[in-house]
């Protein structure tokens, strides 16, 4: 059992919605800060012992000040950014720790579930085709390991490779 806590937490500012989408599936426990100004999203940050993700400047230099951790991404895709996270993540010394695939629309916990007990609530062909089914232990919402699962495993590569860190 992994032991829960320790994996790295982030709070994405409004600007990367699908970018925390992201992190959640690749178990990294990601807030999404959808409204609220710079205060609502350090005091987040602080309480609940995540880092800031933005590409606002100003939020970065309050929420340094503040001693408050944040990381500045560049790049106009996903993949740019969590390039970019990386890199601001082995800058500040930090080493970016996974835990199990997360719900990517809220961010709770996922449980594995056979097909009898989620068959109708997704698509009839894909019931057919897969055995094994995720639920969302908050939300409700199903995944299996479909064309959408895919894609994010091949961006998945790219940050375990990064963020596995040095033994
Ligand atoms: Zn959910």
């Amino acid at each position: 059992m992994p032991s829960r806590g320790r994996e790295t937490r982030f709070v994405a500012d409004a600007m990367f919605g699908s970018l925390a989408r992201k992190l959640r599936a690749f178990g990294l426990d990601t807030a999404y800060h959808r409204e609220g100004g710079d205060e609502g999203i350090m005091f987040t940050a602080r309480r609940e012992g995540r880092i800031i993700l933005t590409a606002d400047r100003a939020l970065h230099a309050r929420a340094e000040a503040a001693g408050v951790p944040s990381f500045i991404l560049t790049g106009r895709t996903d993949r740019g950014r969590i390039l970019s996270l990386l890199a601001s993540a082995k800058v500040s010394g930090v080493r970016v720790i996974r835990g199990g695939r997360l719900c990517s629309l809220c961010g709770a916990r996922l449980v594995t579930s056979e097909r009898r007990l989620v068959e109708r609530l997704v698509p009839a062909p894909v019931a057919r085709r897969h055995r094994l089914f995720y639920v969302c232990v908050s939300c409700g919402k199903v995944y299996w390991r479909g064309s959408h699962w895919k894609k994010l495993s091949a961006l998945e590569r790219a940050f375990g490779k990064r963020s596995s860190g040095r033994r």
